[in-house]
């Protein structure tokens, strides 16, 4: 039921979003006066080009004409589509844009709405009930734990009891409806009986979204049962493989460290947090998937993967980085000894080593290679796990990754490289992920007079003016630039400064790049201080380009001439022509 996201929300979005910080993600920013530069992400360079613009919020390369705002930003770098580029951003701001889509036609109300209304109910309830008498045993297993009651309150842990009848009668007079309850999972009904509780006699887990929405639950078995833990099944607002627990809390923490920290329990990623290891998230009860890897690469460059130190631990460690890798998400690997798990560990008083194996956790590469010396540094060790991460580099999206995982296999590994690109199919770019569309070229930019006089009458209202009195669109070099004059000429009264590429309504199309350019000052150019006048530096340009156009339309008439005559083209055109010219 994906909806219009309206405009109002996207405006805020943008508006919000920190375009330095989003492109940081990819590229290393310098600050240079106040803006940024870097090496571009699009070209191989070695001298930047590429320039962020902070308080206009616009990117633009000089070498290669890329330019516009953090969305073009990420549909060019990432093939995203305009969608998904808002949605990213949203998802980065905590903001839960779900709620502001508009329904295309879908009928009935939003069983989403009624869902989230039942879960937040519920998430209240359990988490009362685990303070009461019926809690005393979750209590009593919580704190055997070694879990707070901080952490408790602030991931909001609660208890499930036995039986259904206290939760039925708690929701009939809480006003919660059996409809929500039964949609979101919470209660169950076999054909013919009455519905029942869905969780009983567990320790309960919400899982929540970035904006705090109770998404679905996980629970875990008090004493002896079957299965030990259990989760919500999937509903319209629970889906695994796109859920991360622990999100909300993590989120600022990811983005300051570009560090997350994986876990494979709800109780580790909780002891991590309290051990201070804020930026922990862990799997909902599924193999970390590409989708969960996408969800982190809004926040961090890296993860670091925790899992037991035994053979379906490493298997599993492996596993996850071959998706980190491909989704760009650069993994670590802590190995913890055989059997246990980070809350174990700390829980046993020794939250030393857990750090201790946080911070030395090496990448895969070297992590493969350790473990070919720990099978004894056997040839047929080594060549499986070289094959293995060729075949890995062979797999990724950006080719140039891809090399720099091969370089990174060749020194580690002490292979030559030479050897190991023998053989190596070039990646192949995945269909997902389409080429970025081709930047406008150089030659649409005008020329640098032209680009002054529409970068002033950008700045200020009277140039504009003036400027749209004292030239005609066609009297622009190039296609685009007349475009931009046609655009600035619709702009209605009042608009004052235009600073941003989405306010002439280019967001999105080829006219982006041109106009993040226009808005980019160029070197030489003189500063806005207090002396600077853009009406008046507008006159003066209008009159030595008016000249020089009369100039070059005098050239080009007798350069045509000249042709004619050598040419033995039309005599009698030719001679009144250069009749005119004598007259002068
Ligand atoms: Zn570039």
């Amino acid at each position: 039921m994906p909806g219009r996201i309206p405009e109002d929300v996207i405006d805020k979005i943008r508006d919000d979003t920190v375009i330095e910080d989003v492109i940081a993600h990819f590229v290393t920013l310098k600050r240079k006066g106040s803006s940024y530069w870097a090496c571009c992400p699009f070209h191989g360079e070695k001298t930047p080009s590429f320039h962020v613009h902070p308080e206009r919020q616009i990117f633009y390369c000089f070498g290669c004409q890329r330019g516009g705002n953090v969305f073009r930003f990420l549909m060019d770098k990432e093939g995203m589509s305009f969608p998904e580029a808002v949605h990213f951003c949203a998802d980065r701001l905590g903001v839960d844009l779900d709620r502001f889509l508009e329904n295309s036609g879908s009928d009935g109300p939003d069983p989403r709405e009624s869902i989230l209304k039942a879960n937040q109910w519920a998430l209240e309830w359990f988490h009362e009930q685990l303070q009461g008498p019926a809690g005393q045993q979750a209590r009593e297993y919580v704190r055997g734990r070694g879990l707070a009651p901080e952490s408790i309150d602030s991931f909001a842990l609660g208890f499930a009891p036995a039986g259904s009848a206290g939760f039925l009668a708690a929701a009939r007079e809480a006003g919660i409806t059996e409809e929500g309850l039964l949609q979101g999972s919470l209660l169950r009904r076999k054909p013919g009986e009455s519905p029942f509780a869905y969780f009983r006699s567990r320790l309960i887990f919400p899982i929540r979204g970035v904006a705090q929405k109770t998404h679905g639950f996980g629970a875990r078995i008090l004493g002896a049962g079957e299965p030990k833990y259990l989760n919500s099944p999937e509903t319209p607002v629970f889906k695994k493989r796109q859920t991360l627990y622990g999100l909300p809390e993590a989120r600022s923490s990811m983005v300051k460290e570009r560090t997350a920290i994986l876990v494979e329990g709800y109780l580790d990623a909780i002891s991590l947090h309290q051990a201070g290891w804020t930026q922990t998230v862990a799997t909902c009860g599924t193999a970390f998937t590409p989708e969960q890897a996408r969800v982190l690469r809004r926040y961090v460059n890296e993860v670091v993967l925790v899992f037991d130190g035994d053979k379906a631990g490493r298997k599993a460690a492996y596993r996850s980085a071959d998706v980190a890798i491909l989704e760009g998400v650069e993994p670590r690997i802590v190995r913890l000894p055989e059997g246990q798990d980070p809350a174990d560990l700390i829980a046993a008083g020794k939250e030393r080593e857990v750090l201790a194996a946080l911070h030395e956790a090496p990448g895969m590469v070297e992590c493969m290679l350790r473990e070919v010396h720990e099978r004894g540094g056997e040839r047929v060790h080594r060549e499986r796990a070289l094959s293995r991460l060729r075949e890995l580099a062979g797999q990724m999206k950006d080719p140039v990754r891809g090399e720099l995982l091969l370089d990174e296999v060749a020194s580690v590994f002490r292979v030559s490289r030479q050897a190991l690109a023998d053989g190596f199919v070039a990646p192949r770019r995945r269909a997902t992920s389409p080429e970025p569309p081709p930047a406008v070229g150089e030659a649409a930019a005008g020329t640098t007079e032209e680009r002054r006089l529409l970068r002033l009458a950008l700045f200020s209202e009277p140039a504009r003016k003036r400027l749209l009195e004292g030239m005609k669109p066609e009297e622009f070099s190039t296609a685009q630039l007349r475009e931009v004059v046609g655009r600035l000429s619709e702009a209605s009264e009042g608009t004052g400064e235009i600073s941003r590429v989405d306010q002439l309504g280019v967001e999105g199309t080829d006219l982006e790049p041109v106009l993040a350019r226009l808005l980019t000052p160029e070197d030489g150019e003189p500063a806005a201080d207090a002396d600077f006048d853009p009406v008046a530096e507008i006159d003066a340009l209008l009159s030595r380009f008016a000249g020089r156009v009369q100039r070059e339309q005098r050239s080009r008439e007798v350069a045509a001439t000249n042709d004619a005559f050598y040419s033995g083209g039309d005599w009698k055109a030719e001679m009144e022509l250069r009749r005119k010219d004598n007259r002068g």
